[in-house]
């Protein structure tokens, strides 16, 4: 690790990468890496679609019953 002048580009797409956003370049880039993670430790059957309701479901759940 000699050469720390130029910054990485964001992981997921390549562009140049925020402070705010380090070490990716835009919220929808992390969320994009993260999912993948996600996908690779559960790996669900069914479409991606399916983690998206249950991320949003968790507090509505309480209220059914
Ligand atoms: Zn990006």
């Amino acid at each position: 690790m000699r050469r720390a002048a130029k910054t990485k580009g964001c992981p997921v797409c390549g562009k140049p990468v925020r402070a705010e956003q380090a070490p990716f370049c835009s919220p929808g880039c992390k969320d994009r890496d993260l999912l993948k993670w996600l996908g690779e430790g559960y790996r669900i059957p069914g479409p991606p679609a399916d983690e998206q309701l249950l991320l949003g479901r968790v507090d509505s759940e309480e209220g059914e019953g």
